[in-house]
């Protein structure tokens, strides 16, 4: 391995290419592992060579790196539908993809059916022609330490955030409904023209009034520059986060770049490394180099890991130095577990299931053990002033969340809810863009009170959600009992869901369970949209209920969420060519199919 000793600190780097060097941290502990990780991940063979960063000792980075790009050829992963681009009123291209819907057949009247849109968050991994390795596009950002998007949008600028966001919002509807007139189809413009007619579009300065009044966030790191922005607020469209990240007991950190593209695949809006394991700075970098979308964290573990796993030995020092280093690395929002103070610990006492949140659970026992309040709560001021610099989205984390319906809207739940409203206003003081997580497991009548709870306490800051997990008797199937209570929290007006995959309660997710969680949510998101009444959600419904009634069966794999699931299912039992234009499937029959039926109703009056 070839290095160089600057001072007293041995510096090297791979190369793959000589325009897209990866430069690596200090080569001791770790790193020779990272190493050969590195090599056997993004396979080929790498030239190493030695790499001066005099001003940035023990900095670790990729740069301008080659993603393993894990669509090309695999087919399960492959977005539907073509890539297509909208400009921003910045100027910026705004992905997306358009699903091109085939004719209604002769017999069902024959007509053109128009071009759809849905926003793609896939990043370069998903683009015709791409190959085996990706390198992600960077956007111009601003340096640390400039006005951040809440700054602007309170000085009334429009940023090129917003603009995008707005754009990608949109999803195209003016391309969707101009295509639906020029298609001359009589059937659908009847119905999905009225609905068109009432959006009102986003624009920057729409979406730059949200912002300034909290009510929406843009996680957007100035170290991101990989990002492709994006909202999060009640009033947007509900978004789904997506977990992973190494544990102690999973030893293959590559697996966690697979799960990324997974996710991705399946429309993640944001991701989460909460990696516990070996090589969290690593996995980290590794995820944050290779992410189109917004990416958070959990400080509080790698403080645990740099306090050698003892959670007596963290210290608010080791916690600001692990924050200013992932706000420095690009982390665009960051949990952090400050409304836990030490009078609420008590509350839990009389708990079925104690206090479940890890983050909650390692400053509990701090603060029981010393008998001092949360470091975190003494220290938010200066947390505040790292997430400015940097402008870092805090998450303000729910260290009490309910793990059992018993406990769900118990009183340490809304007692630390309540100090989450205070920390909230003071980060608002300060220019600082901040979103409320929420639980946890809680039975069907209270979830709507959690969302009008925190509206009524954090001043309708964007909510964000675990679950909730409406049952607990669903281990090996939470990914369902979690998206009910997320379609019900989502419908009240939470603007984020964090996914729940099969694994919860029994292991660590692989990419399989990756894409069921997803799945899962993506489906909770969308109802919540349908119910909320957002833009253009319901339109996407309307059109896979018109390809359905004519048996346009492209059409409907195209407007699944996830297409190749469903033409997996169908062709199970019907495979070939010839029973894509059946006007049946397998369930009913070809005698028995009521939509064939309702069809032949009218068909004597006709
Ligand atoms: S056979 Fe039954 S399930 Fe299949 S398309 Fe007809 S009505 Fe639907």
């Amino acid at each position: 391995m070839a290095s160089k000793r600057v001072g007293g600190t041995v510096f090297s780097t791979v190369e793959k290419h000589p325009s897209h060097r990866i430069r690596l941290r200090p080569a001791s502990g770790n790193a020779a592992l990272f190493h050969m990780l590195f090599a056997v991940h993004f396979g080929g063979a790498y030239r190493e060579q030695a790499f001066l960063c005099a001003g940035r000792a023990r900095q670790f980075l990729f740069q301008d790196a080659m993603m393993q790009n894990y669509f090309f050829e695999n087919a399960d992963l492959q977005p539907v539908g073509e890539k297509f681009y909208v400009r921003s009123e910045h100027g910026e291209s705004v992905p997306l993809r358009r699903i091109r819907l085939t004719d209604t057949p002769a017999c069902f009247g024959g007509a053109k059916n128009p071009d759809f849109f849905i926003p793609d968050v896939t990043g370069p991994y998903g683009d015709a022609g791409s190959g085996d390795t990706v390198v992600l596009p960077c956007r111009q950002r601003p340096v640390p330490g400039s006005g951040t998007q809440l700054a602007r949008a309170r000085s009334g600028e429009v940023t090129p955030e917003m603009s995008f966001v707005a754009a990608r919002e949109n999803a195209n509807l003016e391309g969707f409904k101009a295509s639906l007139l020029a298609s001359g189809n009589a059937k659908l413009t009847a119905r999905l023209l009225p609905l068109l007619e009432r959006i009102e579009p986003w624009s920057g300065e729409r979406v730059r009034r949200q912002i300034a009044a909290r009510t929406a966030v843009i996680p957007a790191s100035f170290c991101h520059p990989e990002l492709e922005p994006t909202v999060i607020g009640r009033h947007f469209t509900t978004k789904v986060n997506a977990n992973f990240g190494t544990s102690s007991s999973s030893k293959d950190w590559r697996e966690e770049g697979r799960k990324l593209q997974e996710a991705l695949a399946r429309g993640a809006d944001t991701v989460m490394d909460l990696s516990t394991g070996q090589c969290i700075r690593e996995t980290r970098e590794m995820i944050l180099r290779a992410s189109p979308v917004p990416v958070g964290t959990v400080p509080l573990y790698e403080t645990l890991e740099r306090a050698g796993g003892d959670p007596l030995a963290m210290t608010w020092e080791i916690f600001r130095d692990v924050m200013e280093d992932q706000a420095r690395a690009g982390v665009d929002y960051m949990t952090i577990h400050a409304g836990l103070l030490e009078a609420h610990v008590e509350l839990t006492r009389q708990r079925l299931t104690g206090i479940v949140s890890r983050g909650g659970g390692m400053m509990a026992r701090w603060m029981r053990s010393f008998r001092r309040e949360n470091f975190l709560y003494e220290h938010f001021e200066e947390i505040l002033e790292i997430a400015r610099h940097y402008d870092v989205t805090l998450s303000l984390g729910d260290g009490l969340r309910s793990g059992s319906i018993y406990d769900g809207n118990d009183k340490a739940q809304f007692a630390e809810l309540k100090t989450l409203g205070e920390l909230n206003r003071r980060a608002g003081e300060r220019d600082v863009q901040v979103m409320i997580e929420g639980p946890g497991h809680i039975p069907m009548p209270g979830v709507a009170l959690n969302s009008v709870k925190e509206a009524e306490l954090c001043d309708d800051a964007p909510f964000y959600t675990l679950g909730p997990l409406v049952t607990d008797i669903g281990a090996g199937y939470d990914h369902i009992t979690a998206a009910i209570g997320g379609a019900m929290i989502g419908a009240a007006g939470t603007a984020m869901l964090c996914y729940v995959t099969p694994k919860e309660h029994l292991g660590l997710p692989d990419s399989k369970d990756v894409r069921e969680g997803m799945v899962a949510f993506k489906l909770a998101a969308h109802a919540a949209d349908v119910a909320r009444g957002v833009p253009g959600a319901i339109l996407r419904d309307h059109l896979m209920s018109d390809a359905r009634f004519e048996f346009r069966w492209a059409d409907q794999f195209s407007l699944a969420l996830d297409p190749a699931r469903a033409r997996e299912y169908h062709d199970v039992t019907l495979p070939g060519a010839a029973s894509q234009k059946a006007h049946f499937c397998s369930m009913c029959g070809p005698k028995f199919c009521p939509m064939k039926l309702a069809h032949d109703l009218f068909d004597g009056e006709n």
